[in-house]
Protein backbone atom coordinates (compact mmCIF):
# COMPACT_ATOMS: atom_id res chain seq x y z
CA UNK A 1 0.00 0.00 0.00
CA UNK A 2 1.29 3.33 -0.80
CA UNK A 3 2.12 5.39 2.05
CA UNK A 4 1.36 9.17 2.48
CA UNK A 5 4.86 11.47 2.23
CA UNK A 6 3.94 14.45 4.11
CA UNK A 7 7.56 15.74 3.33
CA UNK A 8 7.38 18.51 6.57
CA UNK A 9 10.28 19.85 7.57
CA UNK A 10 12.12 19.04 10.98
CA UNK A 11 11.78 20.96 14.15
CA UNK A 12 9.73 22.96 16.61
CA UNK A 13 6.42 23.80 15.02
CA UNK A 14 7.09 27.43 14.72
CA UNK A 15 10.75 27.09 12.95
CA UNK A 16 9.85 23.96 10.26
CA UNK A 17 9.63 26.12 7.69
CA UNK A 18 11.49 28.71 8.72
CA UNK A 19 14.72 26.72 9.29
CA UNK A 20 13.69 24.96 6.30
CA UNK A 21 13.98 27.72 3.82
CA UNK A 22 17.26 29.00 5.24
CA UNK A 23 18.78 25.78 5.14
CA UNK A 24 17.81 24.58 1.62
CA UNK A 25 19.76 24.55 -1.08
CA UNK A 26 20.10 27.80 -3.40
CA UNK A 27 20.17 28.45 -7.08
CA UNK A 28 22.95 30.74 -8.55
CA UNK A 29 21.57 33.53 -10.26
CA UNK A 30 23.44 32.05 -13.28
CA UNK A 31 21.80 29.15 -13.54
CA UNK A 32 18.00 29.70 -12.37
CA UNK A 33 17.34 31.09 -16.36
CA UNK A 34 18.58 27.65 -17.36
CA UNK A 35 15.79 25.98 -14.75
CA UNK A 36 12.50 25.46 -16.43
CA UNK A 37 9.23 25.04 -14.16
CA UNK A 38 5.44 24.53 -15.69
CA UNK A 39 2.50 25.93 -13.29
CA UNK A 40 -0.72 24.63 -14.00
CA UNK A 41 -3.39 27.13 -13.60
CA UNK A 42 -3.29 30.83 -12.94
CA UNK A 43 -5.99 31.14 -9.81
CA UNK A 44 -4.50 33.00 -7.17
CA UNK A 45 -2.15 30.36 -6.34
CA UNK A 46 -0.81 29.74 -10.21
CA UNK A 47 -0.62 33.24 -10.71
CA UNK A 48 1.15 34.27 -8.04
CA UNK A 49 3.57 31.02 -8.02
CA UNK A 50 4.24 31.86 -11.92
CA UNK A 51 4.79 35.55 -10.92
CA UNK A 52 7.37 35.01 -8.50
CA UNK A 53 8.88 32.16 -10.24
CA UNK A 54 9.85 33.99 -13.05
CA UNK A 55 10.99 37.47 -10.68
CA UNK A 56 13.60 34.59 -9.34
CA UNK A 57 14.53 34.66 -12.27
CA UNK A 58 13.55 30.85 -13.51
CA UNK A 59 12.05 30.40 -16.77
CA UNK A 60 8.14 29.46 -16.67
CA UNK A 61 5.42 28.36 -18.89
CA UNK A 62 2.22 29.02 -17.34
CA UNK A 63 -0.69 27.13 -18.34
CA UNK A 64 -4.73 27.90 -17.64
CA UNK A 65 -7.81 26.56 -20.23
CA UNK A 66 -9.77 30.14 -20.11
CA UNK A 67 -9.42 32.68 -22.89
CA UNK A 68 -7.57 34.60 -20.27
CA UNK A 69 -5.48 33.93 -17.19
CA UNK A 70 -7.72 36.96 -15.45
CA UNK A 71 -10.87 34.18 -15.97
CA UNK A 72 -9.80 31.68 -13.43
CA UNK A 73 -12.52 31.17 -10.40
CA UNK A 74 -9.80 33.01 -8.23
CA UNK A 75 -12.23 35.73 -9.33
CA UNK A 76 -15.59 34.98 -7.58
CA UNK A 77 -13.80 35.11 -3.93
CA UNK A 78 -16.12 37.51 -2.42
CA UNK A 79 -15.55 38.24 1.65
CA UNK A 80 -11.45 38.97 2.27
CA UNK A 81 -8.18 37.47 3.30
CA UNK A 82 -6.89 36.89 6.63
CA UNK A 83 -3.87 38.12 8.01
CA UNK A 84 -2.44 38.47 11.30
CA UNK A 85 -1.64 42.55 11.38
CA UNK A 86 -3.13 43.10 14.82
CA UNK A 87 -3.80 46.61 13.56
CA UNK A 88 -7.07 46.67 15.24
CA UNK A 89 -5.19 45.84 18.67
CA UNK A 90 -7.37 43.50 19.21
CA UNK A 91 -5.46 40.42 21.08
CA UNK A 92 -4.45 38.94 17.19
CA UNK A 93 -1.01 37.22 16.91
CA UNK A 94 0.58 34.44 14.75
CA UNK A 95 -0.44 31.86 16.95
CA UNK A 96 -4.04 33.00 17.02
CA UNK A 97 -4.23 33.19 13.39
CA UNK A 98 -2.77 29.51 13.54
CA UNK A 99 -4.75 28.04 16.03
CA UNK A 100 -8.39 29.51 14.53
CA UNK A 101 -7.22 28.18 11.41
CA UNK A 102 -6.15 24.66 13.10
CA UNK A 103 -9.75 25.08 14.68
CA UNK A 104 -11.72 25.70 11.73
CA UNK A 105 -10.20 22.60 9.72
CA UNK A 106 -11.57 20.41 12.27
CA UNK A 107 -8.01 19.78 13.64
CA UNK A 108 -6.73 17.54 10.69
CA UNK A 109 -5.09 20.29 8.79
CA UNK A 110 -1.10 19.72 8.89
CA UNK A 111 0.24 22.12 11.72
CA UNK A 112 3.43 23.14 10.12
CA UNK A 113 1.76 23.93 7.21
CA UNK A 114 -1.12 26.03 8.55
CA UNK A 115 2.04 28.25 11.00
CA UNK A 116 3.90 28.58 7.61
CA UNK A 117 0.30 30.08 6.48
CA UNK A 118 -0.32 32.10 9.31
CA UNK A 119 3.36 33.33 9.63
CA UNK A 120 4.38 34.61 6.01
CA UNK A 121 0.03 36.23 6.15
CA UNK A 122 1.34 39.17 6.93
CA UNK A 123 3.92 39.76 4.55
CA UNK A 124 1.01 38.35 1.61
CA UNK A 125 -1.14 41.60 2.89
CA UNK A 126 1.98 43.57 1.98
CA UNK A 127 2.69 42.07 -1.97
CA UNK A 128 -1.31 42.51 -2.44
CA UNK A 129 -0.73 46.43 -1.74
CA UNK A 130 2.71 46.67 -3.62
CA UNK A 131 0.82 44.51 -6.39
CA UNK A 132 -1.93 47.32 -6.62
CA UNK A 133 -4.93 45.75 -5.20
CA UNK A 134 -7.18 48.59 -3.61
CA UNK A 135 -7.90 46.84 -0.06
CA UNK A 136 -10.47 48.72 1.82
CA UNK A 137 -9.03 51.54 3.79
CA UNK A 138 -10.21 53.28 6.89
CA UNK A 139 -10.46 57.49 6.33
CA UNK A 140 -7.07 58.15 7.46
CA UNK A 141 -5.74 55.60 4.89
CA UNK A 142 -4.63 52.76 7.03
CA UNK A 143 -5.99 49.60 5.85
CA UNK A 144 -9.47 48.49 7.13
CA UNK A 145 -10.44 45.06 8.29
CA UNK A 146 -13.99 43.37 8.80
CA UNK A 147 -14.92 40.34 10.88
CA UNK A 148 -15.36 37.17 9.76
CA UNK A 149 -16.69 33.52 10.93
CA UNK A 150 -14.83 31.38 13.31
CA UNK A 151 -12.59 34.62 14.55
CA UNK A 152 -13.19 36.78 17.74
CA UNK A 153 -10.30 39.25 16.32
CA UNK A 154 -11.33 41.65 12.93
CA UNK A 155 -8.33 40.31 10.52
CA UNK A 156 -9.75 40.21 7.30
CA UNK A 157 -8.49 42.33 4.57
CA UNK A 158 -11.04 43.10 1.83
CA UNK A 159 -12.14 44.82 -1.10
CA UNK A 160 -15.67 45.19 -1.13
CA UNK A 161 -17.42 42.25 -2.05
CA UNK A 162 -14.71 41.33 -4.52
CA UNK A 163 -11.53 40.61 -2.96
CA UNK A 164 -10.91 37.58 -5.39
CA UNK A 165 -11.20 40.02 -8.20
CA UNK A 166 -9.37 42.29 -7.10
CA UNK A 167 -6.58 40.22 -5.54
CA UNK A 168 -6.41 38.36 -9.14
CA UNK A 169 -6.16 41.27 -11.37
CA UNK A 170 -2.98 42.03 -8.62
CA UNK A 171 -1.49 38.77 -9.44
CA UNK A 172 -2.28 39.11 -13.08
CA UNK A 173 -0.51 42.61 -13.43
CA UNK A 174 2.60 41.05 -12.00
CA UNK A 175 2.17 37.91 -14.41
CA UNK A 176 1.95 40.31 -17.24
CA UNK A 177 5.35 42.35 -16.22
CA UNK A 178 7.19 38.63 -16.38
CA UNK A 179 5.26 37.78 -19.47
CA UNK A 180 6.59 41.18 -21.25
CA UNK A 181 9.87 40.59 -19.61
CA UNK A 182 10.10 36.95 -20.98
CA UNK A 183 10.11 35.30 -18.40
CA UNK A 184 6.90 34.05 -18.46
CA UNK A 185 5.50 32.10 -21.70
CA UNK A 186 1.59 32.25 -21.57
CA UNK A 187 -0.63 29.12 -22.90
CA UNK A 188 -4.28 30.12 -22.31
CA UNK A 189 -6.75 28.14 -23.46
CA UNK A 190 -4.29 25.08 -23.15
CA UNK A 191 -5.27 22.44 -20.94
CA UNK A 192 -2.88 20.02 -19.03
CA UNK A 193 -4.63 16.85 -21.04
CA UNK A 194 -1.38 14.45 -19.21
CA UNK A 195 1.16 14.70 -16.97
CA UNK A 196 4.36 13.38 -18.04
CA UNK A 197 6.31 11.50 -15.35
CA UNK A 198 10.24 10.22 -15.35
CA UNK A 199 11.73 8.26 -13.28
CA UNK A 200 8.87 9.30 -10.14
CA UNK A 201 9.07 13.03 -11.33
CA UNK A 202 6.69 15.37 -12.91
CA UNK A 203 8.71 16.34 -15.77
CA UNK A 204 6.13 18.19 -18.06
CA UNK A 205 2.29 18.15 -19.43
CA UNK A 206 0.97 17.53 -22.84
CA UNK A 207 -1.30 20.37 -23.75
CA UNK A 208 -4.51 19.92 -25.55
CA UNK A 209 -5.48 23.44 -26.94
CA UNK A 210 -9.23 23.67 -26.03
CA UNK A 211 -9.85 25.20 -29.76
CA UNK A 212 -8.46 23.05 -32.07
CA UNK A 213 -7.79 20.20 -30.26
CA UNK A 214 -4.53 19.76 -30.92
CA UNK A 215 -1.91 18.02 -28.61
CA UNK A 216 1.41 19.19 -27.21
CA UNK A 217 4.34 18.30 -25.45
CA UNK A 218 5.64 20.57 -22.87
CA UNK A 219 9.05 19.89 -20.54
CA UNK A 220 10.26 21.63 -17.89
CA UNK A 221 13.06 20.50 -14.33
CA UNK A 222 9.56 20.68 -11.81
CA UNK A 223 5.82 21.04 -12.81
CA UNK A 224 3.62 22.98 -9.98
CA UNK A 225 0.08 21.92 -10.01
CA UNK A 226 -1.98 24.67 -8.94
CA UNK A 227 -5.27 24.04 -10.62
CA UNK A 228 -7.95 24.48 -8.26
CA UNK A 229 -10.15 22.65 -5.93
CA UNK A 230 -13.15 19.69 -6.55
CA UNK A 231 -15.72 21.04 -4.82
CA UNK A 232 -17.89 20.45 -7.87
CA UNK A 233 -18.39 17.04 -6.83
CA UNK A 234 -21.71 18.24 -4.73
CA UNK A 235 -24.59 18.58 -6.87
CA UNK A 236 -24.91 22.34 -6.39
CA UNK A 237 -21.79 24.21 -5.48
CA UNK A 238 -20.42 28.03 -5.56
CA UNK A 239 -17.91 26.66 -7.75
CA UNK A 240 -17.54 28.10 -11.54
CA UNK A 241 -19.13 25.33 -13.68
CA UNK A 242 -15.56 24.74 -15.57
CA UNK A 243 -13.89 23.98 -12.21
CA UNK A 244 -13.40 20.04 -12.97
CA UNK A 245 -10.53 18.95 -11.14
CA UNK A 246 -9.32 17.52 -14.48
CA UNK A 247 -5.22 18.09 -13.92
CA UNK A 248 -5.85 16.76 -10.38
CA UNK A 249 -7.10 13.77 -12.02
CA UNK A 250 -4.55 13.21 -14.38
CA UNK A 251 -1.91 13.46 -11.65
CA UNK A 252 -4.00 11.14 -9.73
CA UNK A 253 -4.17 8.03 -12.67
CA UNK A 254 -0.21 8.79 -12.87
CA UNK A 255 0.04 7.76 -8.64
CA UNK A 256 -0.03 11.04 -6.89
CA UNK A 257 -2.16 10.63 -3.61
CA UNK A 258 -5.18 12.25 -2.91
CA UNK A 259 -5.43 13.55 -0.10
CA UNK A 260 -7.42 15.74 3.01
CA UNK A 261 -10.79 15.82 1.22
CA UNK A 262 -11.48 17.60 4.85
CA UNK A 263 -10.38 20.34 2.45
CA UNK A 264 -13.94 21.68 1.34
CA UNK A 265 -14.91 24.79 2.27
CA UNK A 266 -18.44 25.54 3.50
CA UNK A 267 -20.55 28.72 2.19
CA UNK A 268 -22.88 29.23 4.78
CA UNK A 269 -24.46 32.41 3.01
CA UNK A 270 -25.64 30.73 -0.39
CA UNK A 271 -29.18 32.53 -2.62
CA UNK A 272 -31.81 29.70 -1.90
CA UNK A 273 -31.64 27.26 -4.94
CA UNK A 274 -35.08 28.60 -6.87
CA UNK A 275 -35.42 26.26 -9.91
CA UNK A 276 -34.37 23.44 -11.91
CA UNK A 277 -32.62 25.26 -14.41
CA UNK A 278 -30.01 26.33 -11.60
CA UNK A 279 -26.68 25.07 -11.71
CA UNK A 280 -24.70 26.26 -9.35
CA UNK A 281 -24.78 28.20 -6.35
CA UNK A 282 -24.37 31.99 -5.56
CA UNK A 283 -22.64 33.35 -2.97
CA UNK A 284 -23.94 36.38 -0.76
CA UNK A 285 -21.07 38.18 1.08
CA UNK A 286 -20.25 36.07 4.24
CA UNK A 287 -20.03 40.18 5.29
CA UNK A 288 -23.64 39.95 6.08
CA UNK A 289 -22.94 37.70 8.73
CA UNK A 290 -20.81 40.46 10.62
CA UNK A 291 -22.32 43.25 9.54
CA UNK A 292 -25.79 42.11 9.92
CA UNK A 293 -28.17 39.71 12.11
CA UNK A 294 -29.17 35.97 11.43
CA UNK A 295 -32.81 34.89 12.69
CA UNK A 296 -35.14 32.76 11.81
CA UNK A 297 -38.85 33.10 12.95
CA UNK A 298 -39.50 31.96 17.02
CA UNK A 299 -43.40 30.23 15.91
CA UNK A 300 -43.82 27.93 13.53
CA UNK A 301 -46.88 29.25 11.60
CA UNK A 302 -44.91 32.12 10.75
CA UNK A 303 -42.52 30.02 9.40
CA UNK A 304 -44.84 28.50 7.67
CA UNK A 305 -46.28 31.75 5.90
CA UNK A 306 -43.16 32.65 4.88
CA UNK A 307 -42.60 29.64 2.94
CA UNK A 308 -46.10 29.68 0.83
CA UNK A 309 -45.35 33.29 0.33
CA UNK A 310 -48.25 34.64 2.35
CA UNK A 311 -46.42 36.43 5.11
CA UNK A 312 -42.82 38.48 4.62
CA UNK A 313 -40.03 37.70 6.66
CA UNK A 314 -40.20 41.59 7.41
CA UNK A 315 -42.72 42.14 8.81
CA UNK A 316 -42.37 39.33 11.52
CA UNK A 317 -42.10 41.70 14.66
CA UNK A 318 -38.65 41.70 16.53
CA UNK A 319 -39.97 39.59 19.36
CA UNK A 320 -41.33 36.94 17.43
CA UNK A 321 -37.58 36.89 15.86
CA UNK A 322 -34.88 34.27 16.72
CA UNK A 323 -31.51 35.43 16.78
CA UNK A 324 -30.24 31.48 17.35
CA UNK A 325 -26.60 32.28 16.59
CA UNK A 326 -26.73 34.76 19.20
CA UNK A 327 -28.67 32.29 21.78
CA UNK A 328 -26.97 29.52 21.48
CA UNK A 329 -23.16 30.68 20.89
CA UNK A 330 -23.51 33.75 22.86
CA UNK A 331 -19.34 34.41 22.25
CA UNK A 332 -19.53 34.07 18.57
CA UNK A 333 -22.70 34.92 17.80
CA UNK A 334 -22.93 35.54 14.32
CA UNK A 335 -19.49 34.99 13.66
CA UNK A 336 -19.52 31.26 14.77
CA UNK A 337 -17.36 29.28 12.35
CA UNK A 338 -19.07 28.34 8.75
CA UNK A 339 -19.55 24.46 9.86
CA UNK A 340 -22.31 25.54 12.67
CA UNK A 341 -23.65 28.27 10.51
C1 LIG B 1 -17.96 32.18 -4.39
C2 LIG B 1 -16.64 31.98 -3.68
C3 LIG B 1 -16.21 32.92 -2.73
C4 LIG B 1 -15.00 32.73 -2.06
N1 LIG B 1 -14.60 33.67 -1.15
C5 LIG B 1 -13.41 33.53 -0.51
C6 LIG B 1 -12.96 34.52 0.41
O1 LIG B 1 -13.61 35.51 0.64
N2 LIG B 1 -11.76 34.35 1.01
C7 LIG B 1 -10.98 33.23 0.75
O2 LIG B 1 -9.89 33.13 1.33
N3 LIG B 1 -11.40 32.28 -0.12
C8 LIG B 1 -12.58 32.41 -0.75
N4 LIG B 1 -13.00 31.45 -1.63
C9 LIG B 1 -12.11 30.34 -1.92
C10 LIG B 1 -11.02 30.79 -2.89
O3 LIG B 1 -11.58 31.63 -3.88
C11 LIG B 1 -10.34 29.61 -3.58
O4 LIG B 1 -9.90 28.68 -2.61
C12 LIG B 1 -9.13 30.07 -4.39
O5 LIG B 1 -9.45 31.18 -5.19
C13 LIG B 1 -8.61 28.95 -5.26
O6 LIG B 1 -7.53 29.47 -6.02
P1 LIG B 1 -6.68 28.54 -6.94
O7 LIG B 1 -5.63 29.38 -7.59
O8 LIG B 1 -6.23 27.35 -6.16
O9 LIG B 1 -7.70 27.95 -8.05
P2 LIG B 1 -8.60 28.61 -9.23
O10 LIG B 1 -8.78 30.07 -9.07
O11 LIG B 1 -9.79 27.73 -9.38
O12 LIG B 1 -7.67 28.43 -10.50
C14 LIG B 1 -7.49 27.18 -11.12
C15 LIG B 1 -6.67 27.41 -12.36
O13 LIG B 1 -6.28 26.14 -12.85
C16 LIG B 1 -6.55 26.08 -14.25
N5 LIG B 1 -6.82 24.67 -14.59
C17 LIG B 1 -7.61 23.78 -13.92
N6 LIG B 1 -7.57 22.57 -14.53
C18 LIG B 1 -6.73 22.73 -15.59
C19 LIG B 1 -6.27 21.85 -16.62
N7 LIG B 1 -6.66 20.56 -16.70
N8 LIG B 1 -5.42 22.36 -17.54
C20 LIG B 1 -5.00 23.65 -17.50
N9 LIG B 1 -5.39 24.52 -16.55
C21 LIG B 1 -6.24 24.05 -15.62
C22 LIG B 1 -7.75 26.99 -14.49
O14 LIG B 1 -7.74 27.42 -15.83
C23 LIG B 1 -7.43 28.12 -13.50
O15 LIG B 1 -6.55 29.04 -14.11
C24 LIG B 1 -14.22 31.59 -2.31
C25 LIG B 1 -14.65 30.66 -3.27
C26 LIG B 1 -15.85 30.85 -3.93
C27 LIG B 1 -16.31 29.81 -4.92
Amino acid sequence: MAKLQSRTPDGPLADKWSSYKSSQNLVNPANKRKLDVIVVGTGLAGASAAASLAEMGFKVKSFCYQDSPRRAHSIAAQGGINAAKNYQNDGDSIYRLFFDTIKGGDYRSREANVYRLAEVSNQIIDQCVAQGVPFAREYGGTLDNRSFGGALVSRTFYARGQTGQQLLLGAYQSLSRQIKKGNVEMYPRMEMYNLVVVDGIARGIIGRDVITGKLERFSAHAVVLASGGYGNVFFLSTMAMGANASAAWQCYKKGALFGNPCYVQIHPTCIPVHGDAQSKLTLMSESLRNDGRIWVPKNKEDAVKVQKGEMRGKDIPEEDRDYYLERRYPAFGNLVPRDVA
